[in-house]
């Protein structure tokens, strides 16, 4: 009898696990997924024929490898002068796939976002243009430029987030532009956030950098999708699948179930035992009736929270590790999709961070702009508002809070309340693994975990790490090479993001 192995949730990575070990193996996959939906954060959401993407996810990697791959999955557009989305052609060949007569197309988008700020809009990352000198008026310029300097002679000790936002752009540009959006997202002080979280997601950017990116953007206009010299965060084209990613995910599916591995929705993990080095079983809830049932495998991969599967491990987690795992701490994330007549002002963004610091609001999305397909009606603007908060908090629990949010997009000027045509509101629990609470001493559970040795950590709340879908993916593409090879450590699948090889791209 063929090998087994059951694989907890059905997002990104654990999708890439199904699908690489049905490529490579003989051992039948068993995903259990608890929510209905294939995707996991990377889904998109369809609401009467309006699709919204939880987050916005540009599909964009440093790896070949990855790119490729989504490739296999969806083959990228035919570029036609033409067609609805005025997009730039990509450096790497056209493709041959007509997004007209097909669903199952990648098309190549232009990254257009900017910040919006004392009712402006500025180019992000901050370019050094005349429009944002005199957006920001001379006199925050001058301090801007001193505090700069300032900086670049004193360095300090990185102990915090703050420490690595000064020591790059100085203590009033960090004011200015970092300060308030990064506590709406972390809802702590920067100054709480261990450095490490800048150095995953804003890695390499500096005043100095910026210069340089403005130098070379004169001379050389076309940058194209490759982009592996790029600064993560001036990356200036990305992939996207027609009809968001969650479109990836459920042809990834299609592809599982095709070749015999099993999908088990509205199934979830509440119990996994052990004995001595290996795990032997989980326990599987049905969400719908509540009936638990026991499954065995040979191998068990893990990418649903890391504080969840510890304790669902129960008794046989040592005191200090249960305490470290109980302290790990989450941002969870609302969006609010409106329907739009239109806007006040044209928006050709992708999205908006809002640094407006009289409301809660933390970035728009222009949905019409990442693919023009998942707006049903081509006259609308689709657009997604997304706040950042805690699960059970003021904002999550708040009844009214598509009223809140109309009223706050109002309030700075972007819409008039009475061109909203419909909304929905999402919520999405643990959309970000956070890098503050006990993640100091995460290397406790780290060799916890990695004890059991048919237990494997994959994707990002599966490894609390700041992962893409790429970093995900590839974390569970070498669990499947590890387990091919026959190879014990594990240390391979944990440096994915954590090697430079691996940084890539910032999120959003
Ligand atoms: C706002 C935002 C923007 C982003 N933008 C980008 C981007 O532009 N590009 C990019 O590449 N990435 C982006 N990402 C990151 C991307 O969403 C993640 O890297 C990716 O979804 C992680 O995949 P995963 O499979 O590890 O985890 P998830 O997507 O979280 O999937 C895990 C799955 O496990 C399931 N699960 C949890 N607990 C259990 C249980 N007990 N039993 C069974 N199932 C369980 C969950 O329901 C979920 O479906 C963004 C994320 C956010 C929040």
């Amino acid at each position: 009898m063929s090998k087994k192995a059951v694989i907890i949730g059905a997002g990104p990575a654990g999708l890439t696990f199904a699908y690489e070990l049905l490529e490579k193996t003989d051992i039948s996959p068993v995903i259990f997924e608890a929510t209905e939906d294939l995707g996991g954060i990377s889904k998109t959401v369809e609401y009467k024929g309006n699709r919204i993407d939880i987050g916005g996810h540009r599909f964009f990697s440093k790896s070949d490898k990855i790119m490729q791959w989504w490739l296999n999955i969806l083959p990228l557009q035919k570029i036609s002068r033409n067609h609805p989305s005025p997009q730039p052609s990509p450096a790497r060949g056209e493709g041959e796939i007509d997004p007209e007569k097909t669903d199952k197309v990648m098309l190549v988008r232009s990254r257009l976002s900017r910040i919006f700020f004392l009712r402006k809009f500025f180019d992000y990352p901050i370019s050094l243009s005349t429009a944002t000198f005199k957006n920001l008026g001379l006199i925050r310029v001058i301090k801007i430029g001193l505090s700069y300097i300032k900086s670049s002679i004193f360095s300090k000790k990185e102990k915090s987030l703050e420490d690595f936002f000064i020591n790059r752009f100085g203590k009033e540009l960090y004011l200015t532009f970092f300060k308030d959006y990064t506590e709406k997202v972390w809802g702590v002080p920067c100054s709480e956030i261990k450095p490490e979280w800048g150095a995953q997601r804003i890695k390499g950017l500096s005043i100095r950098k910026t210069i340089l990116h403005a130098i070379k953007k004169f001379f050389s206009k076309n940058s194209g999708l490759s982009q592996k010299d790029e600064e993560t965060s001036l990356i200036e084209q990305f992939m996207y699948p027609k009809l968001g990613p969650g479109c990836m995910w459920e042809s990834v599916a299609q592809i599982i179930k095709s070749k015999g591995g099993e999908i088990n929705l509205g199934q979830k993990i509440v119990g996994i035992n052990s004995k001595d080095n290996k795990i032997t079983s989980v326990l599987v809830q049905d969400t719908q009736t509540g009936k638990i049932i026991e499954h065995r495998a040979d191998y068990y991969i893990s990418s649903m929270p890391v504080r969840d599967l510890i304790a669902a491990m129960g008794n046989n987690v040592p005191s200090e590790v249960k305490e470290i795992s109980d302290g790990l701490k989450y941002r969870d994330f609302i969006t609010v999709g409106l329907l739009m007549k239109k806007l006040k002002t044209d928006m050709p963004d992708n999205w908006v961070y809002i640094q407006e610091r009289d409301v809660k609001l933390g970035r728009l999305q222009i949905f019409n702009n990442w693919s023009p397909y998942l707006v049903k009606n081509p006259d609308n603007i689709w657009i997604g508002l997304e706040y950042f908060c805690n699960e059970g908090d003021e904002l999550w629990n708040m009844p009214d809070f598509t009223e809140f949010a109309i009223a706050e997009l109002a309030k700075i000027d972007i819409i008039n309340k009475e061109d909203v045509l419909d909304s929905i509101v999402i919520r999405m629990p643990k959309a970000y693994p956070a890098y503050f609470g006990t993640y100091d001493r995460f290397d406790e559970i780290k060799k916890f975990v990695n004890t059991f040795e048919n237990l494997f950590l994959v994707g990002r709340n599966g490894m609390h790490r700041y992962n893409n879908m790429d970093h995900s993916m590839l974390s569970a593409m070498l669990t499947v090479e590890n387990i091919m090879n026959n190879v014990k450590s594990k240390d391979n699948i944990w440096d994915v993001n954590a090697e430079d090889e691996y940084h890539e791209e910032m999120e959003n």
